[in-house]
């Protein structure tokens, strides 16, 4: 089943136990089905039916603990909490195709109620490198990640936001709930797979983001900027995406960001830019 078919099969019902093995993950990893049962005051028979479905939905997993079964939501259940939730808010009428799984997130195609195609963009940390990043980031089980990965989607949110706001050249922010958020869908291509015509002009657009983040977005630092991050619209105008990792007046991270851009336009387009003045007009 795709993810829109799930949300489909999903009622106020099966949401409202879905939200609540959600809140109850914060208190344990494996919510027990005593303490499900004791939130929700539904009948055994009608709370057992929803919780097989949940499961053969795979939008929860399940575990023995002691006497009983406990319960916790898996990424895809935390997906279908973000759609329903942006539906009810009337930022998200349908879910469309998938567009990208990338190395955290997947990205898909949504329609919102003026039937406008927007981008919707599930944050999945460490969706790869569970183990690995568990045991860097000493992340003790998967409900911390689930913290995490709804962490991030607010924090790319809010410098969205910010940035939309001051005139930065990124995607409209349209509104975000659990790990998803939904933007405006920039018609065009990424950076490194296109031949601009107007590199100095690009180049300047991408610079002058990178200084309405530090100046008027409280000093952000995107902190992953590359030719992968930079869509090109059919007019030819650049856009800063994938913000999550973002940090406040990190000087190397925006050496790094701006020498990473910088090279790239050298290396295609031969243009030359000072580094040292560069980072000045972006510090204001
Ligand atoms: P990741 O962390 O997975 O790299 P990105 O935010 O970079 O996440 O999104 C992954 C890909 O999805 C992008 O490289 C781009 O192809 C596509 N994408 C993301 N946001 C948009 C958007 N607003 N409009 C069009 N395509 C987008
Ligand atoms: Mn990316």
């Amino acid at each position: 089943l795709t993810l829109a078919e799930r949300a489909s099969l999903i009622g106020p019902l099966d949401y409202k136990v879905l939200k609540t093995v959600y809140e109850l993950n914060s208190n344990y990893e494996y919510v027990p089905y005593s303490a499900i049962s004791e939130e929700l005051g539904l009948l055994d028979r009608e709370l057992k039916e929803v919780l097989l479905k949940l499961y053969d939905l795979r939008l929860l997993s399940k575990e023995r603990i002691l006497k009983e079964i406990g319960y916790r939501l898996t990424f895809t259940g935390l997906d279908i909490l973000a759609i329903k939730k942006l539906y009810a808010t009337k930022i998200l009428k349908n879910l469309g195709i998938i567009i990208g799984e990338g190395k955290e997130s997947n990205v898909y195609f949504g329609y919102n109620f003026s039937d406008e195609t927007v981008i919707v963009k599930f944050h999945r940390i460490g969706k790869n490198s569970y183990k690995n990043i568990r045991k860097i980031r000493g992340i003790k089980y998967k409900e911390d990640w689930i913290k995490l990965t709804v962490k991030n989607a607010e924090r790319e949110y809010k410098a969205l936001d910010c940035l939309y706001n001051n005139f930065g050249n990124v995607p409209k922010p349209y509104g975000q709930a659990y790990n998803a958020i939904v933007m405006e869908y920039v018609q065009g291509t990424e950076l490194y797979r296109t031949n601009i015509s107007n590199p100095e002009e690009v180049l300047q657009d991408i610079l002058s983001t990178l200084r309405i983040a530090y100046t008027y977005c409280d000093k952000i630092v995107h902190g992953d900027l590359s030719e992968y991050n930079v869509l090109i619209s059919e007019e030819g105008k650049p856009y800063i995406i994938d913000w999550p990792q973002w940090k406040r007046e990190d000087e190397d991270l925006l050496i790094r960001d701006v020498t990473n851009i910088l090279y790239y336009f050298n290396k295609k387009y031969d243009i030359y830019k000072d580094i040292n003045q560069v980072i000045n007009y972006i510090k204001g």
